[in-house]
């Protein structure tokens, strides 16, 4: 292929200067990446440093060689620094400038800074380098990555590792076909220049956005979805998710429990507004460790929760409620050293009685619930058994006075763990 030395120059630095742009605008949107901008910053870096190569012999060695090589060196160190940020993990200032300030070092060596092949040498191997330890960070952030974006991640430490191998030809190609003393006079490293900038700008940009506009999306999907001080799911999350279990296990069996907080505002009054956000963070911690992983539990709104039991029979229901709410009573909620006490009152109600509409659901519940407060707190009220058919309602106590549960509230057999791991607690 014949390459016009000039033209494959100016389409490069153009295109560096296009990648730093789009990387910029990408973190400039949300501010959230530093990584994206230390990536922008360094191909800035490259597309200024690629028309000083250009003017090799026309300008003073100085800034064509040294000051030229040292800039792309520093770019690389950069993109090294913000593949770590990306990785979240901390990068070291002296590992990303290092390449730049070794590079100025030996051209100190005169025998070094005469020799162009050493030159070549010397800036491929440390490329290489630098693009292997980006592409196995990227490699090791794919591995560690639970969102979607781990698949792209590890693409791109491939992409990566790749590139190192194409420093690795060049040196190959530097030692056997020698170079020419001016960049600007071709040879045989201009192709494969052009295709490791080449790979650069569509692995360092492309999959670069395509990873972050998807994490992004994600982590705003993840703030939409739930509730910033739980991080539990919010009123919506809990009624889109809830509706799915219940249109999924229509005609099947599910409990509904709406939770809240016994005398919370005097908690706060006592202990303070930040005491009672620990408190509500602990209590949503609590619950979702007492509830199985298909249950959806998700903040109401203040100090009230909801839960959305499937599977479950109205016996297995009341069993679980009562034992989360004496989860809450004997859990020790610590507050600056201080215990606190705390309890829930519960209200429930069942499909089998009650439909498979859970905002009538819930509103069921809630009237439950309210009959829980009024006959005192730290219990739990079955729908069921309002207006006086029966109620079931529970003290506080050690001992518990659970009614067996009936002949015709027998749970199918694939939820009959969920007794054992919320009365586990
Ligand atoms: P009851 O037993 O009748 O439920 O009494 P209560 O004090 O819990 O009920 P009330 O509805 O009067 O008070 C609820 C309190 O919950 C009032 C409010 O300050 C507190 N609260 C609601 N949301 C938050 C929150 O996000 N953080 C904190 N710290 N407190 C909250
Ligand atoms: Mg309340
Ligand atoms: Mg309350």
């Amino acid at each position: 292929m014949k390459l016009d030395v000039f033209t494959v120059f100016v389409f490069l630095c153009g295109m560096c200067f296009l990648a730093g742009c789009v990387i910029f605008m990408a973190w400039w949107i949300s501010k959230s990446s530093r990584g994206l901008l230390l990536w922008s910053i360094s191909f800035f870096l490259r597309g200024s440093a690629l028309p000083l190569l250009m003017l090799r012999n026309k300008i003073p060695d100085f800034l064509s060689i040294d000051v030229a090589n040292a800039v792309l060196m520093l770019g690389l160190g950069i993109s090294w620094y913000g593949t770590r940020e990306l990785a979240g993990q901390k990068g070291r200032v002296i590992v990303a400038i290092a390449p730049a300030v070794l590079w100025l070092l030996a051209c100190q060596v005169p025998e070094f800074y005469g020799n162009t092949t050493w030159r070549v040498l010397f800036f491929a191997a440390l490329s290489g380098v630098y693009s292997a330890f980006i592409g196995l960070e990227f490699l090791r952030s794919g591995t560690r990555s639970k969102t979607h974006g781990a698949r792209l991640r590890k693409s791109l430490g491939i992409v990566f590792l790749m590139i190192s191998v194409m420093y690795l030809l060049r040196c190959v190609a530097a030692l056997y076909s020698g170079v020419p003393d001016n960049p600007m006079n071709g040879g045989n490293l201009v192709g494969i220049t052009l295709f490791i900038t080449l790979f650069w700008v569509v692995g360092g940009t492309v999959v670069w956005l395509a990873i972050y506009f998807e994490e992004y999306v994600l982590s705003l999907k993840h703030e939409a979805e739930h509730d910033v001080l739980t991080n539990c799911p919010n009123r919506r999350a809990l009624m889109v998710r809830g509706d799915m279990l219940l249109a999924k296990s229509s005609g099947e069996a599910a409990g509904i429990l709406v939770f809240d907080l016994d005398y919370f505002k005097l908690v706060n009054d006592t202990h303070g507004h930040h005491a009672g956000d620990c408190i509500l963070r602990e209590f949503a911690l609590l619950m979702r460790k007492s509830m199985r992983s298909v249950d959806v539990f998700g903040r109401l709104g203040g100090e009230e929760f909801a839960a959305v039991l499937p599977g479950v029979s109205p016996a297995r229901m009341e069993q679980i409620a009562d034992r989360l709410r004496q989860t809450v009573e004997e859990h020790k909620f610590i507050v600056d050293g201080q215990a606190v006490k705390i309890t829930t009152s519960i209200g429930m109600v069942h499909t089998s009685l009650a439909g498979h509409d859970l905002e009538a659901l819930l509103m069921k519940a809630d009237d439950a619930l309210y009959q829980a407060k009024d006959k005192g707190r730290n219990r739990i009220v079955h729908w069921r058994s309002m207006g006086g058919q029966g109620m079931l309602e529970r003290r506080a106590g050690p001992t518990g006075n659970d009614p067996a549960p009936g002949a015709d509230e027998q749970e199918s057999a694939s939820f009959s763990s969920l007794g054992r791991s919320a009365l586990a607690t």
